[in-house]
């Protein structure tokens, strides 16, 4: 364990010193809220030394096919501590995230999202007590994005969840908690459907768990997670999540306290951090001087705690809250319709306010944060006993699955298996069950191995796969069936028995 970063930690070192730190202004409204979070975090008196990057937008527009430029890495690897504004990312075409390059370049494996009622700011859940922190796994999951087209009508995206992962987050959760002295952390996952991935978050939770009896761990299914919170938010402290269902829930918390405009947020790492908002790039908007800065301004805030300037972090926060108490600048979004002021005239209004606090919200004192440390080696346990007991043959064709069926079982045999099932989308098909499955072209045949062994040999499944090739059916991907210390390394179909 190493000490690193504390998101509200009241002490503050006496020197004072120039930092240096990559601030990257984004897309859309990227540059208005950077350009606002700057102001303020200058007005406090910190000396910051910006060296000021380009990733996104810009960078996809000159040919920087990850949309992270090398001089943008390098000032990032120099300096240790980003401050971001949002990045677009083209919807369902087009390049990678520029955001998740970020965040995976530099390992940022959390994704911390404190969500926390902000006085002056109605919604409908004003005085349920909303006072929460969105642990997110950062790195993993389906966001890294490993994507293949197998049939040119069937996708396929691998969710790739790994007890290294698992265990960083969820001991990084359960550290949060310790620190700011929360009773109680929340696993959230949909391990009754997603047993393997989603289940051994939570399996890791349960085992982690046991290192902190002082704090009650409760595991909940996501979607009901997702009820719950706009139900009694008021029971979450700290939610620990998987990468994709953290994306969700965090937007979902924003919204329990005044919208994305509100939501800070720190990407950590072992010993580099990203400090963003949680909105994205709200192009809509950009560019009229409309964009609420909230978010960026405060998580310049949680930035300067990391700095270690800690008087000047509280002196921003209160200056934003006690400008939103005031209620006399706000941005469209937060008018409802009522009176409002621009980007700028509101970052006035928060620098106006520095020294000023707000009357009903007292900071969560809270004790550093230790962020667990870097685990050494691509794997933290022994081997375990395996066997591998057949393959998975994924299949592209048009034929019906009696007809795949029968050809593939009577071609396993002599080659060392016998076919047990063919799956589509997951869901058995052949032998028939008494189901109605509206079938595509992409079928799961599943072989079993009729001799035991440690492994199947290579030229073994070699062998399978060019007689499946000479039959005339075209396989697209392979997977083998293992067993670790006698427990199936793999789901069955649904209707398999
Ligand atoms: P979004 O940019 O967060 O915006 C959604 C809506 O939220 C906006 O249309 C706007 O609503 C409101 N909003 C967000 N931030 C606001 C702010 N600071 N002030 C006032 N209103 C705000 O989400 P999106 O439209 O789904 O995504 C747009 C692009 O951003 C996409 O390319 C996406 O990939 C990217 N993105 C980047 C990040 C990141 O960089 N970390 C995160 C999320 C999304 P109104 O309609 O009410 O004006």
């Amino acid at each position: 364990m190493s000490k690193h970063l504390s998101l509200l930690d009241a002490t503050q070192p006496p020197h004072r010193v120039t930092h240096r730190v990559t601030a990257i202004a984004g897309d859309g409204i990227g540059p208005e809220v950077m350009a606002a979070a700057r102001r303020v975090l200058d007005a406090a008196g910190v000396s910051i030394a910006w060296e000021d990057a380009e990733a996104g937008g810009a960078a996809f527009a000159r040919g920087v096919v990850s949309g992270v430029p090398s001089e943008t890495i390098a000032s990032i690897a120099r300096t240790r501590v980003l401050f971001k504004g949002p990045l677009e990312t083209p919807v369902g075409h087009g390049g990678k995230s520029a955001n998740v390059t970020l965040r995976k370049l530099f390992e940022t494996f959390a994704n911390v999202r404190p969500v926390r009622e902000i006085p002056g700011v109605p919604t409908r859940f004003s005085g349920s007590g909303v006072d929460l922190v969105v642990v997110r796994e950062n790195v993993e999951d389906l966001y890294a994005g490993i994507e293949h087209m197998q049939t040119p009508e069937v996708a396929q995206c691998l969710k790739l969840i790994s007890r290294k992962g698992c265990e960083k987050i969820v001991r990084l959760a359960f550290e949060l908690a310790r620190a700011e002295g929360r009773t109680r952390v929340h696993c959230a996952t949909k391990a009754n459907i997603m047993k393997l991935t989603e289940g051994l978050m939570k399996k890791v939770f349960e085992e982690i768990a046991t290192d902190y009896p002082e704090i009650e761990a409760k595991h909940i299914i996501i979607d009901n997670c997702a009820h719950q919170l706009v139900m009694k938010p008021q029971q979450f402290q700290v939610i620990v999540t998987t990468n994709l269902n953290g994306d969700i829930l965090s937007d979902l918390c924003s919204g329990l306290i005044g919208g994305l405009g509100f939501s800070p947020s720190v990407n950590l790492g072992h010993d580099v951090a990203i400090f963003e908002p949680v909105h994205g790039s709200a192009p809509d908007i950009a560019g009229q001087d409309k964009a609420n800065p909230t978010a960026m301004i405060l998580s310049g805030a949680i930035l300067l705690r990391h700095l270690g300037e800690m008087e000047a972090a509280i002196r921003v926060e209160n200056a934003v809250l006690a400008t939103l108490e005031e209620g006399a600048a706000r941005t469209p979004d937060m008018a409802a319709g009522g009176p409002s002021v621009g980007t700028r005239a509101y970052t006035e209004a928060v620098i106006a306010h520095l020294g000023c606090a707000p009357k009903d919200h007292a900071a969560r004192a809270a004790a550093p944060l230790r962020i667990p440390a870097r685990m050494a080696g691509a794997s933290m346990r022994p081997a375990p006993a395996r066997a591998a007991i057949g393959v998975d043959v994924f299949i592209e064709s048009e034929s019906e699955p009696e007809a795949i069926g029968s050809a593939l079982a009577a071609l396993a045999v002599g080659h060392g298996f016998e076919l047990k099932m063919i799956s589509n989308r997951g869901t058995q098909v052949y032998p028939a069950r008494d189901a109605e499955t509206d079938c595509v072209n992409h079928w799961r045949c599943r072989f079993l191995a009729t001799s035991r062994a440690a492994d199947i040999p290579a030229r073994t499944l070699a062998r399978l796969l060019e007689a499946i090739e000479v039959a005339g059916w075209r396989w697209m991907h392979i997977e083998k069936l293992q067993e670790f210390d006698g427990v199936p390394a793999y789901t069955r179909a649904q209707g398999e028995d």
